[in-house]
């Protein structure tokens, strides 16, 4: 089990998975909550079945998985519905997590999260660090990526706490602005040694 749980998060395209893979590669274990999120209701799982109960069956796609467009069509125009798919799926995803956080190997590992703060997950962690941005290269760099329109990022955007709410619970920052990766992986190398000696001093 790891000594230390950090939990890394940031805004839609701050840079999150482009940091925990550079932690990956001093063999940092990372466990991502949008991976957990998709795991509770693989297909077979009980948490599809009620989904499939509550919402009909037209919300399972022919090979048996979640049809995940539809439902977040629906929970967005129904706040009762989104209340209650996430006290169904909130308990369960805080669980698998928490399982796989038990079975971490390295001396710490990560909890990455878009949502930590808005989930409040940051509670269940012992530090945490995010990754800033302007909003301005969140922008260009998810449009970039997913070929996106700025206003469906900027909506994304919205939905999520704003930038100086997530920093003011950031025990560690990094900077991913007019920052090569390069000069990002400079960054974590410096914090990965910050890391190791809160282990130790643990
Ligand atoms: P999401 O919230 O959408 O899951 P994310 O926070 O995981 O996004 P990434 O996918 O890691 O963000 O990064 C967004 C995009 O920006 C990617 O295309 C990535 O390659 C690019 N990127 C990240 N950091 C840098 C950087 N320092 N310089 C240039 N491009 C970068």
């Amino acid at each position: 089990m790891s000594k230390l749980i950090i939990g890394l998060t940031g805004g839609i395209g701050s840079g999150k998975t482009t940091v925990a893979d550079i932690f990956a590669e001093y063999d940092i274990d990372i466990i991502d909550a949008d991976v957990v999120a998709r795991e509770v209701v693989k297909p077979g799982t009980p948490a599809l079945k009620q989904i499939a109960e509550y919402f009909g069956s037209e919300f399972i796609l022919s090979d048996g998985n979640l049809d995940r467009g539809k439902l977040r069509d629906r929970i967005f125009s129904s706040p009762d519905d989104k209340q209650w798919l996430n006290s169904l799926l909130h308990p369960l995803i805080r669980e698998a997590m928490n399982e796989q956080c038990l079975q971490a190997k390295s001396s710490y590992c990560f909890l990455v999260a878009p949502l930590l703060i808005e989930n409040s997950i940051h509670k269940a962690v012992d530090k945490v660090l995010v990754v800033d941005v302007k909003p301005e290269t969140q922008i260009s760099r998810t449009t970039t990526r997913d070929n996106n329109t700025t206003e469906q990022v900027q909506k994304i955007l919205d939905s999520q706490v704003d930038r100086d709410t997530r920093l003011a619970h950031a025990d560690f920052i990094i900077n991913n602005d007019d920052c090569s990766v390069d000069e990002l992986k400079n960054q974590i190398e410096l914090l990965h040694r910050e890391f190791l000696k809160l282990v130790i001093e643990k």
